[in-house]
């Protein structure tokens, strides 16, 4: 946890953060990016610089609440300035789970928020004009390791089309995989047409820089250390290190880092953090540029410690989870390369240039969550890994939410905080589940 008086942590030394600094408008400021140094009072003071805080943000000022956003460290400094940038339609329960588990209405509805996260983030980039974030609908290619991993992402694709009429999901064969990506390590695939990629640092500056020009504050360097609420007062105080700000509604944005302070740690509970690391390899060699990725979409796998993998200016970048490792440990680096070598061995004698990692939120129903935890309170957390999309869409819930609206949630809906069971059990179970879900992929389970 942050002592109430630490500096802000800087952003990790990421491809992102290396693209931000050599473009064009390097120089631009994000926002007055100062520190809240006075007292403040707001209709909704928004806790974290990420995608939910400012999408909820924005939310908020188009309806012409007045509203701030504090964040501990700089804008992106969380997930949505690491992340791999894949922008998908997808949760990670399957839309026929959901259906087994809730019925078809529920699964209908659930598909829907899906693809409108991907739909918001269309509409952000053209309303902010954020070409920089060089967003792309290219299509996500899911490839399957065994021939029962394809079958099972074919049934699904099938039901998806017959049962909701979404045609979006289409069957590769093997040749076409291994054509599109250049790696014979796959033995099918299915695209899903209805996704893509984006500079996640770029696209997060550019909320910001929106928002702010649009009339938002974003108080950076600003941890939230204490929200109180004196017995009577309709309104909330959140104390920071330079000044208080006292709102009548509060929204927590803060997931897989909500325990930077006491006064978030609360939200914490909802998840089980899971660290996500990621390499992005120097400029490749034109043939192997020519050959690897010639679509330009993102790319996962089926296997359980799912790794996924794009190309961006010209490097390969990939990802996956890695549980036993801590954020800015070293750990998990080595294996991510050697599991890069292992799809494209043409890659052995390429280095890698970049490596940084950051925090996921799972959940225990594998669903975001987006509720209010008490009737000044409201909060937006737990994407699963998938949070580009979703997160701003569920920002934007969050606020009509704060400001008493029904929007609809589905599944998403959280009627309160719901700690995760066993919570102080987590980084022991974390590890267990990692290691045998490990074992099953190595057997090919
Ligand atoms: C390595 C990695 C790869 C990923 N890849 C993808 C991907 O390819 N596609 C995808 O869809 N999703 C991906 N994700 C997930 C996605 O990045 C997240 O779901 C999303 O960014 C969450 O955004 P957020 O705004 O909710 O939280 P964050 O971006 O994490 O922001 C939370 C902010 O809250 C601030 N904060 C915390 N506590 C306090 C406090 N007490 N006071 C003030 N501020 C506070 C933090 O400083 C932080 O800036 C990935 C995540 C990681 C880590």
């Amino acid at each position: 946890m942050l002592a109430p008086t630490a500096r802000p942590s800087p952003l990790p030394d990421s491809l992102w953060q290396a693209l931000v600094a050599a473009s064009p408008d390097a120089g631009a400021a994000v926002s007055a990016g100062a520190p809240l140094t006075r007292d403040l009072d707001v209709e909704v003071a928004v806790i974290g610089a990420g995608y939910s805080g400012l999408a909820a943000a924005y939310a908020l000022q188009r309806r012409g609440v007045g509203c701030a956003v504090l964040d501990a460290n700089v804008v992106g400094w969380g997930a949505s300035g690491r992340n791999g940038g894949v922008v998908s339609s997808k949760f990670r329960l399957s839309f026929p789970t959901i259906d087994q588990l809730h019925g078809f209405d529920t699964a209908k509805r659930m598909h829907r928020l899906a693809h409108e996260g991907v739909r918001v983030v269309e509409s952000l980039i053209d309303e902010f004009g954020l070409t920089q974030a060089r967003f792309e609908h290219t299509g996500s290619l899911r490839c399957a390791h065994t021939e029962r991993a394809l079958a099972a992402i074919c049934a699904e694709a099938d039901w998806v089309r017959a049962k909701l009429g979404d045609t979006s999901m289409s069957v590769q064969l093997r040749a076409e995989v291994e054509h599109e990506t250049g790696s014979k390590g796959f033995v099918g695939g299915v695209l899903s047409a209805d996704a893509g990629t984006i500079l996640p640092l770029e696209y997060v500056r550019g909320l910001a820089r929106g928002i702010t020009l649009r009339g938002v504050p974003i108080y950076e360097s600003t941890p939230v250390l204490q929200m109180h609420r004196a017995p009577g007062d309709t309104h909330v105080t959140l104390r920071t290190p330079g000044g208080t700000v006292r709102a009548k509604q509060v929204i927590v944005a803060t997931n897989a880092y909500s325990d930077l302070t006491p006064a978030t740690s609360p939200y914490q509970r909802e998840l089980v953090p899971f660290r996500s690391a990621m390499i992005a390899t120097e400029r490749l060699p034109a043939e192997l540029d020519a050959r690897l990725m010639v679509e330009r979409r993102s790319y996962t796998e089926t296997r359980r410690m799912m790794k996924w993998f794009r190309k961006v200016d010209g490097r390969m970048l990939f990802g996956g989870r890695d549980a036993f490792g801590k954020e800015g440990q070293t750990t998990g680096f080595d294996g991510l390369q050697r599991a890069m070598v292992a799809l494209f061995p043409d890659l052995a004698d390429v280095r890698v240039a970049y490596r940084w990692s950051g925090y996921v939120g799972m959940t225990f129903n594998s669903l975001p969550h987006v509720g209010r935890s008490d009737d000044v309170t409201t909060f937006c957390l737990g994407y699963n890994g998938a949070g580009v999309a979703m997160a701003s869409l569920l920002g934007q819930h969050a606020a009509a939410l704060a400001l008493g609206e029904t929007p609809e949630l589905s599944l998403l809906g959280a009627p309160g905080l719901r700690p995760v069971p066993f919570h102080s059990l987590r980084a022991p179970g974390v590890r267990l589940v990692a290691a045998w879900y490990q074992f099953l992929d190595a057997v090919g389970a």
